[in-house]
């Protein structure tokens, strides 16, 4: 039986949601505005009317809540709020396309049409779903709302990832940290991208996340007593000085601390910088970067500062529009402390990305959005001129989500933002592809470089140019930008093909010399001759002298009395049978009952009480943990591959796991760490190293352990022996 609904209560839900999407949109509305959000409100609750969401809720708040998240925390205006309340009416709803543009304009209806192509998205297999992203950014390159809205989407959609069955939470997560959290980071969506992090630990390491959680909020009254006493004299001379500004202390992620953790090898207690301070001011916009430098120079009266951590991106903004002055002083706690400076305006910028430029667009001031303008141009580049396949393309735009600048000029001072690592001769192909495509060498700052030259921030470059140059295949190993790869690759292969036609003409004519009839069995003849994969590299080659045309010689051509006998199909049962199929019983695997063929991952070695999923190959299952270090790849890019994976109650197995120890050596440890294994909890101890150095010691034990519990007790135990100091699990 189904529960019984209260519907009035539900009714009532909508209408306050509703209410509250007009009142926050309301200072930002004009003429038609509100009566043209109240047509899109009726019609998604119409079309949805009869739809629930996983977690019961009617679906209709789900758009709304979508359109919130677009007007309060990314500042989208009229246009966003209606296609973000009909994005899924289209998709899931007999409402056609055409019905939105009669009823709400061209413009809605490309949005909604946008969002509608590359929802439903990942569903399907991989190079679908790489094409189906290539779609969404052919529409960000059209209009930046379509990713937007879809971030805000998914942002709702991980808010509320609860309802959703275990593999589809693990699908959903690693998606949204493969793809939209660095898109949301690229947009400048600083607190999405943050929350989407977030979100993406919670289910995929829910333990980690806990942990870091509780002890973030632990830790919390101590560091606003901290932050109380940092922050008073500086708070006291912006007053004596004048300013209005507002002064705030702010916590990490918890992603962010994990990978700090991660990265320095560090326990959270060791982890400095939990927290940054930011001072918001509010100045005029002329005034903003001596506002900043001047507070800058009080926060440095009072604390050192690092002279190695001063980041000035109020003279220089990221090219995602980012602008603020980070400084690391040192507190009289002898502690090291961010102190980041920004205006309110940035500061904006910072939290709600691009669209925040539009508002300030409006208002007439001048705004840095050129940099991001540039960046959505070069992925229109990117789209329009890739030739590569929708995989490769996805991976190329990936690396260029994350990746740092390297801010150079040309010979007259223009400013040229490239990817780090970026080369001399990506800046030629940045300037113009025929520049790269004769680049000779450059000159930087004055002196003389190969084209190979690694770019460094304020380098002046100037390239070298010779109209007799031509790129060569490892032009592809010097260059990092898809710009310039892509130009390169077109070049080879439009060489070759030219090429080949020259060497077509070769082989005919040398057919003709020593006479013999050009048909295709002769010609396959030959390309098995000489092992070559297709006619245009056996033509190409031939043009190039890789092949001596003299050597196709009349006698090739005569029958073959004895058949190369074909290749023995590969047995798959005889593959299958050396993957371990370790213990038949031990999973329950998706739905099935059939016994699976699986095996324990090398890469992160589960044992039973882990979270893991199973990766269908072509040999068998391979079981990882949700936390492995490749989990999101394999899950983002092979979802359909994904099966949900749990273990059954164990008989009493062994499983290899590690432990790690670090602790101050004494006569003795060794032997009382091996006497809790073996003796105390029975553990059967596969290897032990141990490096003493400097009365310092790491050990690395290798056990059998029945299940995670097991392992917990054991980690638990030594990490009581007098003098280890550190107990961690660690993979292969
Ligand atoms: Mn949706």
């Amino acid at each position: 039986m189904s529960p019984v609904i209260d519907l009035e209560a539900e009714r009532q839900e909508i209408l306050r949601q509703y209410r509250r999407l007009l009142r926050t949109a309301k200072p930002y509305l004009h003429g038609n505005d509100a009566k043209l959000i109240k047509k899109a409100f009726n019609q998604s609750l119409e079309a949805h009317k009869d739809m629930r969401r996983k977690s019961g809720e009617p679906y209709i708040l789900h758009p709304l809540a979508v359109a919130q998240i677009a007007v309060e925390e990314i500042g989208l205006g009229t246009t966003s709020i209606v296609a973000a309340l009909l994005h899924d009416v289209v998709e899931d709803t007999p409402t056609e396309i055409s019905d939105v543009e009669r009823d709400f304009g061209p413009k809605v209806a490309r949005i909604v049409d946008g969002l509608t192509k590359i929802s439903g998205v990942f569903e399907q297999g991989t190079s679908e779903q790489a094409e189906n992203f290539r779609k969404m950014l052919l529409t960000l390159s059209d209009d930046v709302r379509v990713s937007l809205i879809k971030l805000a989407d998914r942002l709702h959609n991980m808010r509320t990832l609860d309802s959703m069955p275990r593999h589809k939470q693990l699908k959903i997560a690693s998606e949204t940290i493969y793809l939209y959290a660095p898109l949301a980071h690229r947009l400048g969506l600083y607190a999405i991208k943050t929350e989407l992090e977030d979100l993406h630990l919670k289910y995929t390491d829910t333990e980690i996340y806990n942990e870091l959680k509780g002890k973030v909020k632990q830790s919390q009254s101590a560091r606003n007593r901290f932050i109380k006493e940092f922050v008073q004299p500086i708070d006291e001379e912006l007053k004596a000085q004048g300013f209005s500004y507002e002064i705030k202390g702010r916590p990490k992620s918890i992603y962010s601390i994990l990978k700090k953790m991660r990265k320095q090898n560090v326990t959270f207690e060791e982890v400095y910088d939990l927290f940054a301070i930011r001072i918001i001011l509010d100045v005029p916009h002329e005034q903003e970067k001596a506002a900043c430098w001047q507070v800058y120079s009080i926060v440095t009266d009072f604390y050192q500062p690092n002279p190695d951590r001063l980041r000035d991106w109020v003279s220089t903004p990221k090219a995602n529009g980012y602008e603020s002055l980070h400084t690391t002083v040192m507190s009289h706690a002898g502690q090291w402390v961010e102190v980041q400076i920004r205006t309110r305006r940035m500061d904006e910028i910072a939290e709600k990305g691009y669209a925040a430029h539009w508002k300030y667009k409006d208002s007439g001031t001048p705004q840095p959005e050129s940099t991001l303008e540039a960046w959505v141009n070069r992925v229109r580049e990117m789209l329009e001129t890739n030739n590569s396949s929708a995989l490769e393309f996805m991976d190329e735009f990936r690396q260029n989500l994350f990746v740092k600048e390297v801010y150079t000029f040309t010979p007259k001072g223009k400013l040229v933002i490239l990817p780090d690592k970026a080369t001399a001769l990506d800046f030629a192909f940045d300037i113009h592809s025929h520049i790269g495509l004769h680049c000779l060498g450059a000159k930087v700052n004055q002196k003389l470089e190969p084209f190979s030259y690694r770019l460094r921030n304020g380098d002046q470059v100037e390239i070298l140019t010779s109209h007799k140059q031509r790129p060569t295949a490892d032009w592809l190993n010097m260059v990092i930008t898809s710009k310039a790869k892509t130009r390169i690759k077109d070049f080879l292969r439009d060489d070759k093909r030219a090429k080949a036609d020259d060497g077509k003409f070769i082989y005919e004519k040398r057919l003709e010399l020593i006479g013999v009839e050009n048909t295709s069995e002769n010609f396959q003849r030959l390309l098995a001759y000489f092992n070559v994969p297709t006619a245009q590299e056996f033509y190409y080659r031939l043009a190039v002298g890789q092949l001596d045309g003299r050597e196709i010689r009349e006698p090739l051509f005569r029958p073959v009395t004895q058949a190369v006998p074909a290749s023995q199909p590969r047995k798959f049962d005889d593959e299958i049978q050396k993957i371990r199929g370790v213990h038949p019983n031990m999973l329950v695997v998706g739905e099935r009952t059939d016994k699976f063929n699986h095996s324990l991952a090398r890469c992160c070695n589960p044992i039973p009480g882990d979270d893991v999923f199973g990766f269908e190959t072509e040999t068998g299952l391979i079981i990882h943990r949700t936390s492995c270090h490749r989990a999101v790849d394999l899950m983002s890019n092979y979802g359909n591959r994904i099966v949900r994976a749990k273990w059954t109650d164990q008989l009493e197995l062994a499983f290899l796991a590690g432990v790690r120890l670090k602790g101050s050596d004494r006569v003795g440890l060794v032997n009382d760490v091996t006497r809790i294994i073996s003796t105390a909890l029975k553990v059967n101890m596969r290897s032990i190293i141990i490096d003493a150095d400097d009365g310092f010691f790491e050990g690395k034990i290798l056990v059998f352990v029945n299940d995670t519990d097991h392992l917990n007790k054991l980690i638990q135990r030594l990490s009581k022996v007098n003098g280890v100091l550190q107990v961690e699990r660690f993979d292969s």
